[in-house]
């Protein structure tokens, strides 16, 4: 679990070798990744890995998940071309995102994709005509549940989903239309702590087994999800809690007749295996008082990668080569002409006294939706680099 490996030290001893010489660079380990994956299979051994892939969508990382086996869940075409390229067949793609435009989902159905997610009827129906449109047979539809995100870090709002009863309603309607109801999906919110909740969910999602079955509609699949955690500052449940518990209520739900599952995990399986090297910029204070904060300014912010320390929410673990030395609190700030790109403020957060302009900073754990939200060329700034080892 260690965020920190061998492999990623041994090539920040010699990153200009590597021709990375100047700026933050994102170092991803494969290894991690493979050692995440089998986790996952083994903690949930009856369920089907659909990888998210906008968490880190590296064509490194996407061919090892190819080649283990995964499936890709993607929320666009651009996203499900990757996939693709990676090696995975189009049977191993779902189109996850709740809100596509009707000619994209053409063009997934061209390319062979066949699972689709929806969240209300005027999004079937924008599937049931791409469908006529491209003659595509045998397409699936998932209808995404509102979750409310209790015990996540990162929680993921109304945006997505609907009520389960209207659920019910919504594949019936896809029923009616010639596609296949096939299950149900949900989203428990990202970096979940609670292993438990998944329970709620499933328990709505086998009321909507029911209502339908009456109605002689027989879903298939409920689809669990992302949500497992990554270390951060704060240590994490093992995956194999999740597993167990997610197993429980699933027995104690659907009783003997489980339901075909799958999970989504995004942060989960690459969170762990980058590890940002940034530098800094500038130490300061806003005066010559003894107790006036310190400000440390990283060649790294919100708009370099860093986007989920928004409101504070996900705390990443810094690494400095003073640790050990005495701590103050400091405001971590990025390098940018925008005031929004503070870092910690409001919960400080304690660096060694001695850190110094130029030092190196290691910014662990940030293998999930980094690169992806580093801005292009904001202040001149280049994005975010990758490097895969
Ligand atoms: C982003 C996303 C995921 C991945 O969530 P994590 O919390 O990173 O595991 C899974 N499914 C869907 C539909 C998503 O949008």
């Amino acid at each position: 679990m260690a965020p920190m490996t061998e492999r990623i030290r041994d090539f920040l001893r010699d990153r200009r070798a590597a021709g990375v010489e100047d700026g933050p660079v994102l170092v991803v380990d494969l290894d991690v990744i493979r050692d995440n994956y089998a986790k996952f299979a083994r903690a949930l051994p009856d369920t089907r890995v659909f990888y998210a892939v906008k968490a880190n969508p590296e064509p490194k990382v996407l061919s090892l998940l190819a080649g283990l086996g995964s499936c890709f869940d993607t929320a666009s075409v651009a996203e499900i071309r990757m996939a693709l390229a990676a090696g995975a067949t189009a049977d191993r793609i779902s189109f996850g995102n709740t809100i596509k435009k009707e000619r994209d989902i053409a063009r997934a159905l061209e390319l062979g994709v066949r699972l689709f997610a929806v969240d209300c009827e005027v999004e079937v129906e924008k599937i049931a005509r791409a469908k006529a449109e491209t003659g595509a047979e045998d397409v699936r539809v998932f209808c995404r549940i509102l979750c409310d995100g209790a015990g996540a870090e990162w929680p993921l709002s109304r945006k997505f989903g609907c009520e389960p009863a209207m659920a019910i309603d919504v594949l019936e309607h896809a029923h009616r239309l010639g596609l296949e109801a096939y299950g149900v999906s949900f989203h428990v919110g990202s970096q979940q702590g609670n292993v438990g909740a998944w329970d709620s969910a499933l328990a709505s999602s086998s009321w909507i087994f029911r209502e339908l079955a009456e109605r002689g509609i027989f879903l298939k699949m409920v689809n669990l999800g992302g949500g497992f955690p990554t270390k951060y500052l704060k240590d994490v449940p093992a995956v194999g809690a999740y597993g167990n518990a997610i197993f429980r209520a699933l027995s104690k739900h659907f009783g003997n007749r489980l339901p075909e599952t799958i999970i989504e995990p995004g942060r989960g399986m690459v969170g762990n295996a980058g590890v940002i090297e940034s530098e800094v910029v500038l130490v300061s204070q806003k005066s010559k008082a003894e107790d006036e904060v310190r400000w440390v300014y990283l060649d790294i912010g919100k708009f370099g990668g860093l986007a989920e320390t928004m409101d504070e929410s996900i705390r990443y673990d810094i690494r400095t080569e003073h640790d050990g030395e005495r701590k103050v609190p400091c405001v971590l700030a990025g390098p940018t002409c925008d005031s929004a790109d503070v870092m910690y403020e409001k919960t400080p957060y304690w660096l060694p006294v001695s850190l110094e302009i130029g030092d190196r900073v290691l910014i662990e754990g940030t293998g999930a939706y980094t690169t992806t939200y580093s801005a292009v060329a904001f202040n001149g700034l280049p994005p975010l680099a990758t490097v895969v080892i």
